[in-house]
Formats: structure tokens, sequence, C-alpha cells
């Protein structure tokens, strides 16, 4: 086995692996997951290594941490062709593949300040319907405003649960 390849395979004993990442991008899951590291999460970030089906791809690990349904909308809107693995005892239980919905809901903010989304007074779940999965086109479905994969990162408000 190659050093290279050791890198990538080297294993976690529990948590989660999210792989098949868009190079370059593992950066932004952690982001928006709203994992920063500070609460001690051990966490492995593989970058740029190769891959069959994509060229390059990112490899996150974290051990200890298993996640949530909205979790895996969150990452089908950054890196589409995910997977995300489980594991346990240092072998993969099970294997997901992640997949946008139809709908975004209370996952991203509406660019628009004038939305009613964004009435301070108001607590409306934002609602983005996909019209596009690629490239990744998304529109607010109270004031039609069209958002674009490049603003996605900016747009999560996935920490204000
Ligand atoms: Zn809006």
């Amino acid at each position: 086995m190659s050093e290279k390849s050791t890198l990538v395979v080297s294993k976690i004993k529990h948590g989660t692996v999210i792989d098949h990442i868009p190079a370059g991008k593992a950066m932004n899951i952690l982001s928006v997951l709203g994992i920063r590291g500070e609460k001690g999460d051990r966490i492995a970030i593989i970058m740029n290594v190769e891959s069959e089906k994509l060229g390059k791809k990112d490899i996150i690990k974290i051990e200890g941490k298993w996640l949530e349904p909205r979790d895996f909308d969150v990452i089908s809107l950054i890196a589409p062709s995910a997977t995300v693995n489980i594991v346990e005892n240092f072998e993969v239980v099970k294997k997901y593949k992640v997949s946008l919905p139809d709908r975004v809901e209370g996952l991203l903010k509406c660019p628009n300040m004038t939305c009613i989304t964004n009435e301070r007074n108001e607590s409306i779940k934002t609602k983005f319907k996909v019209l596009s999965r690629d490239p990744l086109k998304l529109q607010c479905e109270y004031c039609g405003t069209i958002i674009y994969k490049d603003d996605i990162v900016k747009l999560t408000n996935y920490l204000k649960k």
C-alpha cells in the first residue's frame, strides 16, 4: 500500500467519515455543520487526494460524532456527491449517499433583506425550492430571490437553530 492511500484509509474507532467531498470543500462542510474543533472533537481533514470518481476529493473524519438528518441536507447543498460512512469499532457499518431534497427548509438565510423571513418579529422558516441541481440554483418561496451555488456557504444559518 502506498503512503498516499495509507493517509486516506487510516481508521477512526467510532464516528463519521464524510467522503467524496469535492476537492477544497472540506472546510466549508465543517463550517456549515458548526464543527470548529473547539469542543475537543477529534477531526481529520484530508484534502485534495486522488479519487476515481471525482479526480480529486476531500475527506473528513470525525471521531465520536454522528450526524442528524438535517446535517445530511446541509452537506448535500455543498457536496452533492458526498457519502457518509458510520464507523463502529473501526468498521464501516452504514453508508449513505447524501441527496439534495426538492425543498430546503430552515437551512439557508434569504439574501433579500426585505424578505419576510428576515423580519425580526417574524419567526418564519426560510423555504427554498431547488430549481436546478447542477449547477445548483434555488429560489426563495417567499420573495422569489434566486441563489446560486457560490452563495450557499455564506447563507447557511444553520447555527441559529
Ligand atoms: Zn426571500
